[in-house]
């Protein structure tokens, strides 16, 4: 067997990936050596060559080697990708994601190992999203064994085309296995109805990761009425009226489609006091504060301010405006639910900005419960990165 190539670190590099960090960037590498190809296996050794891990190389990414395996005498060969699913398999049934008609996230990415996959369930559908030309080149191999576990009726390859670009993969959006129904399918989580369109929905059509905060914020907000911004297809309005017995939702969104799947569910749902209009946060904020308008409680669940760090303090500014208006609009003593799925921002500076936005608003607010995303995205300890969601649920005075 020929020689695997090698990627050499800078001295002092080494320690975020003997830690099992999987993102090698451009200047942390010393020298190249073997000439590898996108798409191939290279060991990643540190300055006194020593052996650091395993990875896939691609020349075209800001990551040029994403590690796969830290023990020398593990090659990323079939038997490699079948046991990395297999554990995070293992880790949905842990957690009891195994209903045949709910939802749940199988795989991912670097939480699980497997940097660059995403593999969402939705009842006997599977939606695989792929971010990384090294999992891209390898989806032939990868996809039949998630068949074969997890026996679904079709797989939908979804791209994002960002990513796509800056990762070099050519791969098409489109069926990849079995069927997948061209109108939007129904999902059960905890009982209530959900249409999600497979094919045009948003990431891949359904927030998984906001699965238990919906239903905890929900214990909070019995018999109030309730401004759900950011809502999506009304999944926290849902939950608020069916299971926490709000009085009365309002959600708004920019995304018509949404609206519409939104106001279906409601339906869908029989719950006749939930209502849903396409329309900017931003505005309608600013609109009920200059109306002096008052909610029993705010729920704020925007999109990613930003994707880096460079982003992060106009990302900050962009929260605390929006908190601070949320603020002004909870009654006294009513509930805040406020969430961040930007990675950038870290817990500590989701806090501060908050008692910043407390301070200017001249309210007193009370953090009852800090949390994450629900554990079929669990945080790897060694990728901060994947500790992204934060949901805060407050009491305002
Ligand atoms: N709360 C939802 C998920 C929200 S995702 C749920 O639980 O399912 C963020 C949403 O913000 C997306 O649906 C997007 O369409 C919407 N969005 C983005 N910018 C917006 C804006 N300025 N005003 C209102 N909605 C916006």
């Amino acid at each position: 067997m020929p020689a695997a190539a090698q990627v050499a670190l800078k001295p002092g590099r080494a320690r975020a990936f003997l830690h099992h960090h999987p993102w090698v960037l451009e200047p942390s590498i010393a020298w190249i050596q073997g000439n590898p190809a996108d798409g191939q296996e290279v060991e990643l050794i540190s300055e006194k060559q020593q052996f650091v891990g395993r990875g896939i190389y691609n020349s075209r990414s800001r990551i040029r080697v994403r590690l796969y395996a830290w023990r020398e005498d593990e090659p990323l060969d079939a038997e490699f990708w079948q046991r990395r699913l297999d554990r995070a398999l293992a880790l949905r049934q842990l957690i009891g994601y195994d209903q045949p008609d709910g939802a749940a996230r199988l795989v991912f990415s670097e939480a699980d190992g497997l940097s660059g996959l995403v593999v969402d369930r939705f009842a006997d559908y599977l939606v695989v999203q792929i971010t990384a030309l090294a999992i891209a080149q390898r989806l032939d191999a990868i996809l039949p064994m998630l068949v074969e576990r997890v026996r679904p009726r079709g797989v939908l390859l979804r791209s994002e085309p960002a990513m796509a670009k800056a990762e070099g993969i050519t791969l098409a959006e489109g069926v990849r296995y079995g069927e997948i129904p061209a109108e939007p399918i129904v999902l059960n989580d905890g009982g209530l109805r959900y249409r999600v369109d497979l094919a045009e929905g948003q990431k891949t059509g359904f927030y998984l990761d906001q699965r238990e905060n919906r239903r905890t914020a929900a214990g909070y907000l019995r018999g109030r009425r309730v401004l759900d911004l950011f809502c999506y297809t009304g999944a926290f309005s849902l939950a608020a009226a069916a299971w926490g017995e709000a009085a009365e939702c309002l959600g708004f969104d920019t995304s018509a489609r949404a609206v519409e799947l939104a106001r279906e569910n409601a339906a869908a749902n029989g719950l006749s006091n939930v209502r849903f209009e396409a329309a900017d946060a931003f505005r309608v904020l600013e609109r009920y504060a200059a109306a002096g308008e008052r909610f029993g409680a705010v729920i704020l669940d925007p999109p990613k301010f930003t994707r880096h760090r460079g982003g992060l303090a106009e990302a900050l500014r962009a929260y605390h405006r929006i908190n601070r208006l949320a603020m002004e609009l909870v009654e006294p003593g009513g509930v805040l639910v406020t969430c961040s799925c930007t990675g950038a921002v870290t817990p500590t500076d989701f806090f501060q900005m908050l008692l910043g936005a407390a301070q200017q608003s001249r309210r007193t607010v009370q953090i009852l419960e800090q949390r994450g995303a629900s554990p079929d995205h669990p945080v790897a300890v060694h990728v901060p990165e994947t500790q992204y969601l934060k949901c805060f649920i407050a009491r305002v005075e």
